[in-house]
């Protein structure tokens, strides 16, 4: 499949039951040979990094709304959030909420904010819990959570909900760095040794608005964020799969995270955006694993 088109790709995602649409864009269900493939992949992902020796975490879709509130993601993403509203009401104000809702008349506004928001990033929920003096040598930590944006698309790569494959380091800047790179070729040959037309760029967040644009020339600039970019929707925008990010003292000074000679800690994290490498897998192998190259079959059903 090297033709790029955006419907037809969908199209065959839902033709051949690998994505099961729900009627809201940037969602949908997934179907068994889909799920095989990305708990495949993620195994593959579980082998390469079983000498890391990282601490295994699960964390549930939601996180608490003072993580975001303190790590400034409403200055920066705005656009992306998704808090969780729910109702505070009394009998009355039930009554009031069911008859706007029968009537077809916007109800947000009876609604009140809980302490929870939806999880942006993968690696957000386990900084609190770094607070105080990490080991010497630092700390390394791997996990797979579901995260939500807010930004809806009829483009099957451009998800509202999604899971990621993430590890965070904890440490000094050299060791935090070094890990970095060791993964960003990792993570390169993983993703060649299946076939993928897989190649690393210089990135940026999707920081909002005018003083978003200086905020990414400066990450840019500063090489702090790395992609691993695959041909999905389209030839010249390749898909970012996979994403390393360095982010100095930003949670480090956030949470009160020290490395032992007293500084603040560096983090950096990675993620691997499972749904989307395994579409990259069905836009360049085809829809039907059966028919998929020999060595990247031997990889994932070995
Ligand atoms: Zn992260």
């Amino acid at each position: 499949m090297t033709e790029y088109d955006t419907d037809k790709f969908y199209e065959g995602l839902v033709k051949h039951r690998l994505i099961i649409p729900v009627g809201v864009q940037g969602a949908f269900g997934r179907g068994a040979v889909f799920e095989d493939v990305l708990e495949r992949f993620n195994g593959l992902v579980s082998q390469l990094s079983k000498d890391d020796r990282a601490e295994v975490y699960t964390f549930p879709p939601i996180i608490s709304r003072s993580v975001l509130e303190r790590v400034n993601y409403l200055d920066s993403f705005p656009h992306l959030c998704g808090a969780v509203y729910s109702f505070f009401g009394k009998e009355l104000q039930a009554l009031a909420l069911s008859k706007r809702v029968h009537d077809g008349e916007p109800w947000g506004d009876m609604l009140g904010i809980t302490d929870v928001v939806l999880n942006p990033a993968a690696c957000y929920p386990v900084y609190p819990s770094f607070t105080g003096v990490v080991p010497k040598g630092g700390r390394l930590v791997t996990m797979l959570n579901w995260v939500y944006r807010h930004e809806p698309s009829p483009e099957p790569t451009r998800m509202q909900s999604f899971r990621v494959r993430e590890f965070v380091r904890v440490g000094t800047p050299a060791e935090v760095v070094e890990w970095r790179d060791m993964w960003l070729q990792r993570g390169l040959d993983l993703l060649t040794s299946l076939g993928l037309p897989a190649r690393s760029d210089v990135a940026s967040d999707p920081f909002f608005g005018r003083g978003g644009k200086i905020l990414a020339a400066g990450q840019k600039e500063q090489k702090l964020k790395f992609e691993v970019l695959v041909p999905v929707i389209s030839a010249e925008n390749p898909t970012a799969v996979c994403s390393f990010n360095f982010h100095q003292e930003h949670f480090g000074s956030t949470f009160d995270i020290r490395t032992p000679d007293g500084n603040v800690a560096n983090t950096a994290c990675l993620g691997f955006g499972l749904e989307r490498i395994v579409m990259a897998l069905f836009k360049t192998h085809g829809f039907d694993p059966e028919l998929w190259p020999k060595e990247a079959r031997q990889r994932l059903w070995p």
